[in-house]
């Protein structure tokens, strides 16, 4: 257990196991620390005695708090970082080692890439890969090794993880974000950042019982299980008061984030028994995405200490809220200017309008890009399930932005005075306060006062995929903007009239009203929105000619890479669907079906003995007959999703399997569970042979 004086101590250890800019500062000698900030800067090579001297002092400062290994920390397509530790000892003769580090090794790491997905990219004749060092992403001391923040590419030069694309789009966004505020004048910002805060949901559930669920082990989410006779319905648990044991944990894990220098800063009951989440301060998208990932792991590891485990599952328990992942999502320049943010003199309210307008264009024309960046087989069981938004994707913008989005349209709102200096249809936006603007809580995409939040996340997704989407759309609409407005003779006049025609022909992405509602997809249709439901034909979009074009252009990933992108994102929901199907048949053969065997010869016994005394056994009668049913439903379940499984290996290509596994694998999936939950509805409690809801969400 935590002691309380030493989480209280925060700013004494926040960052401790941070290898941080400031620290770089004082142990570099200056003219390292500038070449440093150099490449962290431009993107420049380091020069390599740079590297050597940073490596070093690196290594020295691992080695005094504690690191014996030194590891590449990469996020391949897998969907959960990798990393392979190399300890820094080295021979010296005579039995004896000492601790190295060299520049070359902090820069490039040379793993072999043939186990990682590639989506047929690399032959595994080819299997060499590399990792290079982000130097923009601090490294940092976990569980005794020093972890380096790394892209992963093939030798060839195909990139194969997901952080490269998300840096390139952060570059791109940069570029043409300048250019447009150069265009109104601003001549002194150097680089602009999309900054991003990620809330995380999760559930804990009780160790013990969680050993006892195979579902749970192989899969993450339970495959079977009866409603408890409580769920969500009091909307008793959102915000309530935080128990003992749920509590010492939280403690636990936002001293281990501060360490980490993550910025940890909300906690609180989710809407769900059982279910929490957890809430970082904003910072750059690349940093955001590292730490995200970072924190899903110590989520995890600090459970454990407590007896618990923390499941970040998009859908754990069927009837009750599954877990998300809000996206919170601006654009700043370096000087601290927030695009996102209104402002407060009509210049910079110009200004937002045009990234503002830009941001409905690139919504609405790459739809399909967001959604697909979300698609994954835990998230296809709560979009559109009425606990998180449709799978429509749409912009919330609230009252007070949309009236003055409807005064643009009329042209009341950018106007020109006799001075010809631009001047706005009000005296100034009005500053969006955050209980107005954030008061719907079903749109995907919703502006709250400075930034957007893109609710549609999974709990398990890296947002590092959604955050190279949101950058690369949005920096491919500026620089159509930036690519029209530059060469203008009449920049006021000419801006007027395109954000004017931008908006009306892209306002259909905006609904205001409730995401929840079924005449909202109606609408949605008859708007030509798309819906894509699940992740097969989310994904499928991938390589559509539209958004090859985009990423092409903007060098952030080549139609091979995005091909290459599909098919794996297409195997893995195959995967993890054949990985449910099996676990199903594993524990309805081993488990379910004896236990309902058991429960019957019971039920068979009361009866004959009841028969020979003469006593009436008509309700034992009624049960018997129905738990006979149930386990001949059962049976047959389990032999439809077996015969199932062995024709989806012949469905035909990528696509086609994962659209099999859709519709036919998931579909017996759903017969078998209900045959199973109905007939732990009727068993004894000591025949059942796995804890229940009951005991999993009450528990902790
Ligand atoms: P909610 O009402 O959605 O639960 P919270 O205050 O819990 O809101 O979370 C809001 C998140 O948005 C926090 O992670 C916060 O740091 C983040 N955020 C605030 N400003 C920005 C910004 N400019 N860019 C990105 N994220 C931001
Ligand atoms: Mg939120």
């Amino acid at each position: 257990m935590t002691d309380f004086k030493v989480c209280s101590n925060v700013p004494e250890y926040f960052g401790s196991c941070v290898f941080s800019e400031e620290l770089m500062k004082t142990k570099l000698p200056k003219n390292v620390y500038k070449a440093w900030m150099k490449t962290k800067n431009t993107g420049c090579p380091l020069d390599p005695d740079a590297a050597d001297v940073i490596a070093s002092v690196m290594k020295e400062w691992a080695v005094e708090n504690g690191a014996t290994h030194y590891t590449h920390w990469f996020f391949p397509m897998t969907g959960i970082s990798a990393e392979k530790h190399d300890s820094f000892i080295s021979p010296v003769g005579g039995g004896q080692v000492i601790m190295e580090f060299s520049g070359k090794e902090l820069i490039k790491g040379e793993p072999d890439a043939s186990s990682f997905p590639s989506g047929g990219l690399r032959a595994t004749y080819e299997a060499r890969g590399y990792t290079a060092w982000d130097p923009t992403s601090p490294a940092f001391i976990h569980d005794n090794s020093l972890y380096i923040p790394t892209a992963f590419c093939s030798y060839t030069g195909e990139i194969l993880d997901k952080k490269t694309p998300l840096l390139r789009s952060m570059d791109v966004i940069s570029e043409q974000a300048l250019r447009i505020l150069r265009l109104f004048g601003n001549t002194t910002a150097r680089r602009v950042t999309t900054t991003v805060g990620p809330e995380q949901e999760y559930f804990l559930v009780d160790k013990k019982l969680y050993d006892k669920r195979r579902d749970l082990i192989f899969a993450g989410r339970t495959l079977f299980g009866a409603k408890a006779p409580k769920g969500q319905e009091l909307e008793d648990h959102y915000f309530g008061a935080i128990k003992e044991r749920v509590s010492c944990y939280m403690k636990d894990l936002d001293r281990e984030l501060w360490k980490l220098g993550i910025y940890a800063k909300t906690k609180h009951n989710e809407v769900a028994p059982a279910q929490h989440e957890f809430a970082p301060i904003f910072t750059a998208s690349n940093i955001a995405a590292d730490q995200n990932a970072l924190a899903l792991v110590v989520m995890k590891k600090i459970a454990l200490r407590h007896g618990l485990v923390c499941l970040v599952h998009e859908k754990p328990f069927a009837g009750v809220n599954g877990s998300g992942k809000h996206n919170n999502w601006s654009i700043a320049t370096n000087e601290g200017l927030n695009l996102l943010d209104p402002g407060k003199s009509p210049k910079d309210n110009i200004l937002f309008l045009t990234f503002l307008v830009a941001i409905i264009k690139a919504i609405d024309e790459y739809a399909d890009l967001l959604r697909l960046s979300v698609a994954s087989a835990g998230n296809d069981h709560r979009l559109g399930a009425n606990e998180a938004p449709p799978a429509v994707i749409s912009i919330f913008l609230g009252e007070e932005l949309q009236k003055i989005c409807d005064a643009l349209e009329t042209g009341e709102m950018i106007k020109e005075n006799s001075n010809s200096e631009f001047v706005i249809g009000v005296d100034a936006l009005p500053n969006f306060p955050k209980d107005t603007t954030d008061r719907n809580r079903t749109s995907p995409f919703a502006f709250t006062g400075n930034k957007f939040e893109f609710r549609m996340l999974g709990s398990s997704d890296e947002i590092s995929c959604t955050n190279m989407m949101l950058n690369t759309t949005v920096a491919y609409v500026l620089k159509e903007f930036a690519d029209k407005l530059e060469g203008s003779s009449s920049f006021k006049s000419d801006l007027n009239t395109l954000l004017k025609g931008e908006y009306i022909a892209h306002k259909r992405v905006i609904f205001n009203g409730n995401g929840y509602d079924e005449e909202w997809l109606a609408e949605a249709a008859r708007r030509g929105l798309p819906n894509r439901p699940t992740t097969v034909e989310a994904v499928a979009e991938y390589p559509a000619p539209k958004n090859i074009k985009i990423f092409e252009e903007f060098k952030v990933l080549t139609r091979t890479e995005i091909e290459s992108r599909t098919e794996i994102l297409l195997e893995n929901y195959s995967k993890v669907l054949n990985i449910e199907a099996l676990t199903m048949v594993d524990m309805a053969r081993k488990q379910i079906l004896p236990a309902g065997f058991c429960f019957s010869e019971k039920l068979a016994k009361a009866i004959n003995a009841k028969v020979k005394a003469d006593i009436p056994a008509d309700a034992e009668k009624f049960v018997a007959a129905k738990v006979s049913a149930l386990n001949t439903a059962i049976l047959s379940g389990i032999e439809k999703l077996e015969d199932t499984l062995l024709k989806a290996k012949d469905a035909g290509d990528t696509l086609a399997v994962a659209s099999f596994y859709r519709s036919d694998v998931f579909c017996a999936m759903q017969e078998l569970r209900a045959a199973a939950d109905d007939l732990e509805t009727i068993t004894p409690e000591e025949i059942w042979p796995y804890p229940t809801y009951a005991d999993l969400l009450f528990n902790v």
